[in-house]
């Protein structure tokens, strides 16, 4: 299951305590959901979505309110092939009173053989009816990306004017959303894990809330981890070049001269670095009797590179 679907179904099982919120997250659904298509030379008004938790709850909403007026089918896609959408005929209900009530109310005009839908402005007073709002609009036609893989909710329309009533619903509650034009449509998009998370706690969807926040934690302390990881090897690379080069100068001077032929000091140490060649200074430094700090080995490292340089200038 993708997060989006574990968001509707969450959503679909929410109870609006109240009719103003029940009423407004069904005026979220048809103002954002409702589309013209022509089937068979005829104009119809559907709804198409591949969420069966969404196809109940507007099918069941719609005939509580205009009985007879929806139809609904189910029907495998060649697009996406695994995947069933399901499709709700709304048809009826711009034939009937009650139904041409229900869209008036809403704010729609529909003239289906113009195809044409004309909305008026819905003027929500309360903020519990706009986020009921914004969460019916999410079920039509919004979608969240899986957060393990990436952060991005998006809610496209087909009307450039509801697309501006939802940036500023969103922007009402402090959300920063943005829009683009692909296609046809209108996308409102957020791109920050924040965005997202306090977007589903607006439109209450807190059980998703809380798995992104737990994937949102993981996903920081694996990346701290690589941190540490990345650091730690570039320091061990670097241990390693230079580890590389003292091990050259103390082979170039044991050819020239013998290491046995150094002072005890540079002598012990120089040993130790052609056996360790993966030790740190201060690793080496550990290994010798007494034990030498880093800097201690520092400067007798120094020293063997001072002599080897002698060396090849003398053998010029
Ligand atoms: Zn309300």
């Amino acid at each position: 299951m993708s997060f989006s679907s574990d968001i509707k179904d969450e959503l679909c099982r929410l109870h609006n305590e109240k009719p103003c919120c029940a009423f407004h997250e069904l005026a979220g659904i048809l103002r954002t959901g409702l589309i013209i298509r022509e089937i068979g030379k005829k104009n119809h008004l559907l709804f198409i979505t591949e969420h069966a938790s969404v196809s109940r709850t507007v099918y069941s909403r719609v005939k509580e309110m205009v009985p007879d007026g929806v139809e609904i089918s189910g029907e495998k896609t060649t697009r996406f092939k695994r995947h069933m959408v399901y499709r709700l005929d709304f048809t009826g209900i711009t034939e009937r009173d009650d139904g041409i009530r229900l869209l008036d109310s809403v704010g729609m005009n529909v003239n289906l053989p113009q195809q044409k839908v004309e909305y008026t402005k819905l003027d929500i007073k309360n903020k519990c009816c706009i986020r009921a709002y914004l969460r019916g609009g999410f079920l039509a036609v919004g979608s969240v990306s899986n957060p393990d893989k990436s952060y991005h909710i998006e809610l496209s329309f087909i009307n450039g004017l509801i697309a501006d009533e939802f940036m500023s619903y969103m922007e009402f509650f402090e959300l920063k959303p943005r829009i683009i034009q692909r296609k046809n449509y209108d996308i409102v998009y957020m791109k920050e894990g924040q965005d997202i998370v306090d977007f589903l706690n607006v439109i209450n969807a807190h059980n998703a809330l809380l798995e992104m926040e737990n994937i949102r934690i993981l996903k920081d302390m694996r990346n701290q981890v690589n941190r540490i990881v990345n650091c730690e090897t570039a320091n061990l690379e670097k241990t390693v070049n230079a580890s590389l080069k003292q091990v050259s100068y103390i082979k170039y001077i044991d050819e020239r001269i013998g290491i046995e032929n150094l002072p005890e000091g540079l002598k012990e140490i120089a040993r130790l670095r052609m056996e360790n060649p993966e030790a740190s200074l201060s690793e080496l430094g550990k290994m010798l009797k007494p034990e030498l700090g880093k800097s201690g080995v520092n400067h007798r490292m120094r020293k063997l590179q001072q002599i080897a340089t002698d060396l090849m200038e003398k053998g010029k």
